[in-house]
């Protein structure tokens, strides 16, 4: 009953949220009014056609904001990211395209011309960002495979772990000020700042039920220099790492260097 009760306030408080854009109820009232004037012949059909497809793309806007612009990802919002830029894209396209012809027949005047060529390469290179920001989720999310990989062999079979992790248990602690310490080493050294692919717990994390929280990934394979420089540094300083190689022979991908003590499972109540 309790469970019903918090699921059905949850769907309600998201059904609110969506409704809450300030820019989709925009469009959503752009609707009313073009209907009202289209049914009283004022304007032609198409115009509320095309408020239709404002709402749609607002829609698409909004979820964007929420992801492409958003902080943290989740493997199973990146489709739906790339979907909506693609959309986005299309509309424009498409509009850019036909936008002309409404001028020659006289629906639109030249003035209230809304698509240009500048839209559709904006649209494109949110499209493309898209692309690239859910193959960077899709490394990540490779990364934390990795640790959960491990974690699952040191309960199972602890003496295999070494294959996938070179490990150091130093002090058992790590502290953000250790934290601190490492990142201006780091910059110190390189001149660069250090590449972190992930700080603490993330929605990523989360979603594959793994607690992260207190823990840097540092995203550099092992034995580049930085690796080299990394993993000396830590353990001159009796910091715990766990130095992740290639998940793939021949490929980085995954390869990174965790910072902190293992992660766990987030224990689900069982
Ligand atoms: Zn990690």
């Amino acid at each position: 009953m309790q469970i019903k009760l918090v699921v059905t306030t949850m769907l309600c408080a998201a059904a609110l949220c969506a409704q809450e854009d300030p820019a989709v109820m925009k469009a959503e009232a752009q609707v009313e009014k073009i209907a009202d004037l289209v049914d009283r012949g004022a304007l032609p059909k198409i115009r509320l056609e095309k408020a239709h497809e404002a709402v749609l793309d607002a829609k698409d806007e909004s979820l964007l904001r929420k992801t492409l612009y958003g902080k943290d990802l989740t493997l199973a919002q990146c489709d739906a990211m790339i979907e909506a830029a693609v959309r986005r894209l299309e509309r424009r396209t498409k509009a850019a395209e036909g936008q002309d012809s409404l001028v020659a027949a006289g629906v639109i005047s030249r003035s209230e011309m809304t698509t240009s060529a500048d839209e559709v390469d904006r649209a494109k290179k949110e499209r493309d960002w898209a692309v690239s920001r859910a193959k960077l989720v899709e490394q990540l999310a490779e990364t934390a495979r990795l640790e959960q990989a491990l974690s699952t062999t040191l309960q199972n079979a602890p003496g295999e772990a070494h294959k996938i992790a070179e490990r150091y248990d130093g002090n058992g602690i790590f502290t953000p000020r250790d934290f601190q310490r490492v990142e201006h080493a780091f910059e110190s050294k390189f001149a660069k700042p250090m590449p972190i692919s992930a700080i603490g717990e993330t929605a990523l994390h989360r979603s594959l039920g793994f607690d992260h929280r207190n823990r840097v990934d540092v995203a550099v394979t092992p034995d580049e220099p930085e690796g080299i420089w990394l993993r000396q540094y830590l353990t001159a300083n009796r910091i715990p790492y766990f130095a992740f190689r290639a998940a793939v022979a021949h490929r980085a991908t995954g390869a990174h260097i965790h910072i902190g003590p293992q992660s766990t499972r987030i224990a689900n109540g069982g």
